[in-house]
């Protein structure tokens, strides 16, 4: 059984990771809009990534005993004037993301709650990587500005990505 205050901001964090996919897809459209096919598949395969840790949320809290909620899921954002600024906002949402999961390890960890602290762990782990790829990529789009060779190598770059 866990904590009803675990419990629930475990549930919101299951909102929060459909929110984010649902964000990612949101850029996705952006730039497929435009043509850009490698930044959108790195959305899409970002905004699949985001699914399998709400499943992972969900599985947890299922053998836990908990009673799911689903929630409503916000309307994302859909217009950026550069990619520079998807990427930033993409950034921002993670380093929230990474708030909740260090609030949520918090509570884990002041009640005692060793089987979510320890669940917890991956996705402490993850959010580190995630903040570092977004950072990455921020890092290189400043360079490149509004050169469109840049950007095409980017695209090109992006469009690698496999999972
Ligand atoms: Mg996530």
């Amino acid at each position: 059984m866990l904590n009803k205050d675990i419990e629930k901001k475990l549930n919101d964090q299951l909102n929060c990771e459909f929110y984010s996919s649902y964000l990612y897809m949101s850029m996705a459209i952006h730039f497929d809009h435009y043509n850009f096919k490698g930044f959108s598949n790195w959305m899409k395969q970002q905004a699949q990534e985001e699914l399998t840790h709400a499943d992972k949320i969900y599985s947890y809290l299922n053998a836990q005993g908990a009673k799911i909620e689903l929630l409503e899921i916000g309307k994302p954002k859909n217009h950026w004037e550069s990619a520079l600024e998807v990427f930033k906002d993409a950034l921002n949402h993670e380093k929230h993301v990474t708030k909740n999961i260090h609030e949520l390890t918090n509570m884990a960890i002041d009640t005692k709650d060793h089987p979510t602290n320890i669940f917890l762990q991956e996705f402490v782990t993850e959010q580190v990587e995630e903040e570092s790829s977004l950072e990455e990529i921020i890092q290189k789009l400043k360079l490149i500005k509004d050169n469109i060779n840049g950007l095409y190598c980017m695209d090109r770059a992006l469009g690698a990505r496999t999972h």
